[in-house]
């Protein structure tokens, strides 16, 4: 892969998505932002939500000076809402700690509420065009492939991926190596249908040319040692979650909502048999710091 960075950020100059507003900008903020919201949700979900969250919050102070309930409400649309209120927190200590400037080491980073390896490495990357490698399932997944061949089953550790990837960064190209990873990630080299016959990698590529029929048998065969979550999504916490949150965001200002008018509420949207599980739901939002409760009732939490 090392010989084929030159081809790789060729086609990224190409065919890449340099144009979205994340790759356009240097701002550690703005990165930050859209690491959180990119977490579990498609580019295109998180487009309208992103440009509109920046301008109501511009800054790691403007974010820090509002309520919790506000940036979960700035949040709708893109779900998974303990993710705004980790980046809340976040903005909350980079100002008390950090004066507002976002740390560039790694161990710093770090150090910081709700940023793990994965996003420091992509902060310093997308922020301070550092070459790290910032390694999710997609990227892992072409490292494999061009390395060592198709993934099933998979003959190297995540570490050991990392460590090839990192090594395979051409010097001071971190930013434009990690984005073109990923958009080939998400455009060429997908998981069940790769078009080897795109790739600007398919010369060096171990797996290539890769026999779709051949992928989905032993992709097929791994899942069934595997053993995988299978839930409808109604049956998932994440659902019932989801509709709490959607309802109390609903309330204006610091009104509170009783558990018994939340479920009223509910009754219509919820399964039946699930209806029980709302208080235990609320209680554990609650102690995750997105609802907050009080004799009146539960709102989203305000502080
Ligand atoms: S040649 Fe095929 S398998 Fe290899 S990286 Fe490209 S798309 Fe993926």
């Amino acid at each position: 892969m090392i010989g084929a960075a030159p081809q790789l950020l060729a086609w990224y100059r190409d065919h890449g998505r340099s144009h979205l507003p994340w790759r356009q900008t240097r701002d550690p903020y703005s990165i930050v932002v859209s690491e959180f919201m990119l977490q579990q949700t498609q580019v295109d979900r998180v487009l309208p939500i992103y440009e509109a969250f920046i301008a109501a919050f511009p800054s790691f102070a403007a974010l820090a000076a509002v309520d919790a309930g506000d940036v979960v409400r700035a949040w709708r649309g893109l779900g998974y809402n303990s993710r705004a209120v980790r980046l809340h927190a976040l903005a909350r200590t980079v100002m008390e700690t950090h004066g507002g400037v976002l740390p560039q080491s790694r161990d710093a980073l770090l150090a910081l509420p709700g940023i793990g390896p994965y996003t420091a490495a992509a902060v310093r990357a997308f922020a301070f065009e550092c070459d790290d490698a910032a390694l999710d399932t997609n990227i892992r997944r072409i490292v494999h492939r061009v390395m060592l061949g198709l993934e099933y089953p998979p003959l190297a550790s995540a570490q050991e991926l990392d460590a090839i990837a990192t090594d395979a960064i051409p010097v001071d190209r971190g930013h434009d190596w990690n984005s073109a990873m990923m958009d080939l990630g998400s455009t060429v080299c997908m998981a069940r249908a790769p078009k080897c016959l795109l790739c600007p990698l398919q010369q060096s590529c171990v797996a290539s040319p890769v026999d779709a029929t051949c992928l989905s048998t032993l992709a097929k065969a791994h899942a069934k040692r595997a053993p995988q979550a299978s839930l409808p999504f109604e049956r998932t916490t994440r659902f019932l979650r989801g509709r709490i949150i959607e309802r109390l965001r609903d309330e204006p200002g610091l009104e509170v909502m009783t558990i018994s008018a939340l479920i009223h509420d509910l009754v219509t949207v919820v399964p039946p048999d699930r209806v029980a599980e709302i208080p235990h739901i609320v209680d554990v939002l609650v102690k995750e710091g997105i609802v907050r409760a009080s004799e009146h009732g539960i709102t989203l939490r305000s502080s």
